[in-house]
């Protein structure tokens, strides 16, 4: 019998990763497609489908075996349904994904959501491997965590469980898009940390600054940027207290755009984290490992789930 291999696709706002993803975890083929959100949802469904079979057909092409699709989509997703329910960025409403592939392509279909596959990679082949108890934090635009526990993801009655960014921080603080004032995707995001540092640096401000600017400032010890630096560790630092109590994990994993400022986030962080600990464990807190493919091989960890395939990578 020919190799098997599962089609993974992570679909975001302005792209999707897709690739063609062995049993143990190593993508053989990789692609990357514009979304086009802007074309409305039902052409980036047509997309989703054309890419996911253009990919089938090249596995059978070069002699592989595919088994089974992931699909990974951002929102609210209800995963045993295989619905996308509803999706700022994309425009998803109710779309029942998971048959829709399913049907065009013949093969048994995983629907899941971004941050949770990206944080299923993350526990099971990326920085959590190993460890049982993880929190993946992704910090980006918005702020939305996966809690995955012995290689499982938990999604939640209505399959919106970790959205960790609307934890309220800062009852004063600015409003989040959500609605609710001081949510902590509204203080600490990496949109949040340039829109604040700007605020602050009012008049004198040049262009429009990114969070990673402002951590680069802050390290050469620009006051306003330490400042304002300082606000977000304490903010994400309240937030992910919040989560150890709740769920009292081994390991805390940030991944998304702020996580790329490494130990300019991560020393502050595990020293304000360290000081929020009373009777609570300690988690260790890491970088991510798979950078933007983790939602890929979330989504090819999904598929091989559907279908029972063991990936044999794996360390519990
Ligand atoms: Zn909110």
């Amino acid at each position: 019998m020919s190799e098997r291999v599962v089609v993974a696709l992570d679909v975001g706002g302005t792209g999707m990763k897709c690739a063609l993803v062995r049993p143990d975890g190593v993508a053989v083929s990789t692609v990357r497609h514009p979304t086009d959100a802007a074309r409305g949802p039902a052409a980036v469904v047509d997309t989703i489908l054309d890419v996911a079979e253009g990919l089938a057909d090249k596995a059978r092409a070069d002699g592989l075996t595919p088994i089974a699709v992931g699909i990974a989509v951002p929102g609210v997703v209800d995963e045993a349904r295989g619905v996308a329910v509803w999706s700022a960025n994309v425009g998803f409403r109710d779309v029942p994904l998971r048959d829709l592939a399913a049907t065009r392509l013949g093969l048994p279909t995983a629907l899941g959501h971004d941050v949770r596959a990206g944080g299923l990679a993350e526990a099971r082949l990326g920085a959590g491997r190993g460890t049982g108890h993880v929190l993946f934090v992704a910090i980006g635009t918005g702020i939305a965590a996966a809690h995955v526990v012995d290689g499982a993801h938990v999604v939640g009655a209505h399959g919106a469980a970790g959205e960790i960014g609307h934890i309220l921080v800062r009852p004063d603080g600015p409003r989040c898009g959500c609605g609710r004032p001081g949510c902590l995707e509204a203080v600490a995001s990496a949109s949040a940390i340039g829109r604040r540092y700007a605020e602050l640096a009012g008049a004198t401000a040049d262009a429009p600054v990114t969070a990673a600017e402002v951590a680069e400032r802050a390290a050469a010890g620009e006051p306003l940027a330490s400042q304002v630096w300082q606000e977000a560790v304490e903010a994400l630092a309240d937030g992910l207290a919040t989560g150890q109590a709740l769920f009292d994990v081994a390991t805390i994993v940030l991944g998304g755009g702020l996580a790329q400022a490494g130990d300019r986030l991560l020393t502050p962080l595990r020293a304000a984290l360290h000081e929020r600990m009373t009777f609570h464990r300690e988690p260790r807190l890491v970088a991510a490992a798979l950078g933007d493919e983790a939602g890929c091989l979330g989504a090819a960890l999904l598929a091989l789930d559907a279908v029972g395939v063991r990936n044999h990578q794996e360390k519990r």
